[in-house]
């Protein structure tokens, strides 16, 4: 039934399993292990598990199952596997899928942990990583081979916030028979069509917008149910990296308010845009939602709506940046993204710190850069918050 329901009914009932005792919030099945009834049981339950049936946490759990459901049902995505962290997700998602001798395509620009599993992960157990400008579609074409396995994207890049066309991408990935595995955190999956824009699978980090409240670290990857069970199961359940069953009860809490969250906080960011636009101590706002996004045209197509997070450059480098941050009273200086708070952080010095000064310059990281996380507080408190802040820059 919840097929014909819509993306937000699907968050807060998809996958629900009751327990004898009609229990109105999910339970958390705090087991490592299940019980066999008889050692026929026990044996047939390892030939073949059916889905109610498990046999130990790091292959699968109840409450674990239940996330993985929603999250599936909700992305539009036959099956999900879920993982300890959003990094968990994408190496495990690489890892399954490549082997010695595979060619992949990614974007250049990645969170920090994405870069270092392509750049040195894989390269050293012999796959050969090609990087490209993301936004650049001939680049793309000219990078993807005829044995090119797979692309990676994070289809909006953190934190200058461009946008890869997933549409264009996969098509040329298809053209040569690539999968295409797009990590989707800042899209979120309410603003996500990536699996029906041509993505063979979508990663969450469920740390960030699905979690929401900064409780705990988690990862999901989406895609066919043959690819969830016969590439990505095995190597996750062999190698360890499962989501523990607290966790994905913090996750389906999550969920159930997932989408009014992301609404308050695009609404929010969206508000924040337009009240900056041509602010004099900015030199410029990137937010993709704004008419000023160079790919404006872009994201109303692939997304509908610019998201819940937007980036300033202010003039005056670092110190008008540091002036800004120590300026702020309602938001608070962290580097996690897509939180009920509203977040700051500032790349350059943080979670960009290591990248060498040509690479920061090429991928548009300066020193007055600040990253803004907008979360679900009054608009009229987060705008007057970042005013105040930026008359003492
Ligand atoms: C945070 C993040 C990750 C990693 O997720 P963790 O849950 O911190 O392991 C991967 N990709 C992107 C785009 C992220 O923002």
């Amino acid at each position: 039934m919840t097929g014909q329901l819509k993306p937000r009914t699907r968050a807060v009932h998809a996958g629900t399993r009751r327990s004898q005792y009609g229990e109105v919030s999910e339970a958390i099945f705090l087991t490592q292990g299940f019980v066999y009834e008889t050692a026929e049981a026990a044996e047939a339950r390892f030939v073949e598990a059916g889905p109610d049936e498990f046999i130990y946490a790091r292959y699968g759990n109840p409450t674990v199952a239940m996330f993985e459901e929603r999250m599936a049902a909700l992305e539009g995505a036959e099956d999900a596997f879920a993982t300890a962290s959003g990094m968990a997700a994408v190496s495990g998602a690489l890892m399954s899928l490549l082997k010695a001798g595979d060619h992949v395509v990614s974007a250049r620009a990645l969170f920090g942990s994405c870069l270092y599993v392509l750049e040195e992960v894989l390269t050293r157990f012999g796959v050969e990583v090609t990087f490209v400008d993301g936004t650049d579609l001939e680049a793309w074409a000219a990078a993807i081979r005829d044995d090119t396995a797979a692309v990676f994207f994070e289809s909006i890049s953190n934190p200058t916030l461009q946008v890869v066309d997933i549409d264009a991408v996969s098509k040329l990935a298809r053209d040569k028979g690539a999968k295409v595995l797009v990590d989707n955190v800042f899209a979120t999956p309410v603003w996500s069509k990536a699996l029906a824009q041509g993505a063979d699978v979508v990663i969450y980090s469920t740390t960030k917008h699905i979690d929401g409240q900064g409780r705990a670290l988690g990862g999901v990857i989406l895609g066919t149910q043959e690819f969830i069970r016969k590439t990505v199961e095995p190597y996750m359940k062999h190698t360890g990296g499962s989501m523990s069953p607290f966790t994905a009860w913090v996750m389906l809490k999550g969920l159930e308010t997932l989408d009014l969250r992301v609404r308050a906080q695009t609404s929010n960011a969206t508000a924040i845009a337009a009240a900056l636009a041509g602010h004099e101590k900015i030199a410029r706002v990137i937010y993709p939602g704004s008419d000023h996004h160079p790919q404006h045209a872009l994201v109303a197509r692939q997304m509908g709506q610019g998201g819940t997070v937007l980036s300033i450059d202010l003039n005056g480098g670092k110190d008008a940046a540091f002036r800004f941050l120590n300026g702020i009273e309602v938001g608070v200086i962290s580097n996690n993204l897509g939180d009920a708070k509203t977040i700051m952080t500032h790349p350059a010095t943080t979670t960009h710190q290591r990248l060498p000064q040509d690479q920061k310059d090429a991928l548009g990281i300066s020193d007055g850069l600040v990253r803004i996380s907008v979360g679900i507080e009054d608009e009229t408190d987060l705008v007057a918050d970042i005013l105040r802040a930026l008359e003492r820059v």
